[in-house]
């Protein structure tokens, strides 16, 4: 498998990233897709950065003609004395600026987190595929980064597929709020084995948590067993009960510390 990658699903509104870690036979951009391996999948709960910012443009066009409604019923009261209108003018252009301020804030944060998980799925694939190809850190600095890597994960990014551990133990490392909302959200038809996919919705910034759709979850309940690049995967490499990575006793590339 020349190609190695990693994905981020960005659940809202089903758009993807792929991250290219690292090519075994040195291609200049991406094998054929038979030739790629996946060692890393991540989904995040919402939107990705673009889809934001549609929505923000949009928002931003309904704020902006409320606030000229606003003003313009303002200037056509004439039973208001000029100075109340003035400082009513005031007040309306104040409210106004801090209502911007203060969703300027919120989006900077936003779109730090979507920065910041992209990243994540980028640096932990690439520890993953030098942990199995390239081998360029230390054992015990390539264990030290993976664990770190780990540890820092939100629990809106959810791992679902990582070529060192297996679908059972990522779905164990999941918290309860990502995995719990996917299983009581499960419509009837989805819960009877229908093939009927939810529509993609709009991004809204303070709706409701997304849910995992129910082939999310039965990518978290894959065993490694059942995919042969997993168990390859898992023939190479182990993951003790604190989450260390460790190499089998006839790897070369040992992770125990020496
Ligand atoms: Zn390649
Ligand atoms: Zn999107």
């Amino acid at each position: 498998m020349p190609c190695c990658i990693a994905i981020i699903h960005f659940a809202q509104c089903s758009h993807s990233t792929l991250f290219k870690l690292g090519c075994t036979a040195h291609c200049d951009a991406l094998c054929p897709a038979a030739d790629q391996r996946t060692l890393v999948v991540t989904r995040y709960l919402w939107s990705c950065e673009d889809c934001h910012m549609r929505q923000w443009l949009a928002n931003d066009d309904l704020r902006s003609a409320a606030w000229t409604a606003r003003t313009e019923a303002l200037e056509e009261d004439r039973g208001l004395p000029v100075e109340a209108r003035a400082v009513l003018f005031d007040m309306l252009r104040c409210r106004e600026q801090y209502e911007d301020n203060r969703l300027e804030t919120a989006r900077q944060l936003q779109v730090e987190e979507i920065q910041w998980v992209a990243e994540w799925t980028l640096e932990y694939g690439l520890m993953v595929w030098d942990a199995l190809y390239e081998r360029r850190y230390g054992p015990r600095a390539a264990r030290r980064r993976i664990k770190q890597l780990r540890a820092l994960r939100l629990w809106d990014l959810v791992v679902t597929r990582d070529a060192l551990r297996g679908g059972k133990e990522l779905r164990q490392e999941q918290v309860s709020r990502s995995t719990w909302i996917g299983a009581e959200n499960r419509s009837p038809q989805q819960n009877q084995g229908s093939q009927r996919k939810e529509l993609p919705r709009l991004p809204t910034l303070n709706g409701p948590a997304p849910i995992f759709r129910a082939e999310d979850l039965e990518m978290l309940e894959m065993e490694p067993s059942e995919d042969e690049q997993e168990r390859e995967a898992q023939d190479l490499m182990d993951v003790d009960e604190s989450g260390d990575v460790m190499m089998d006793a006839d790897s070369p590339y040992d992770f125990n510390p020496a």
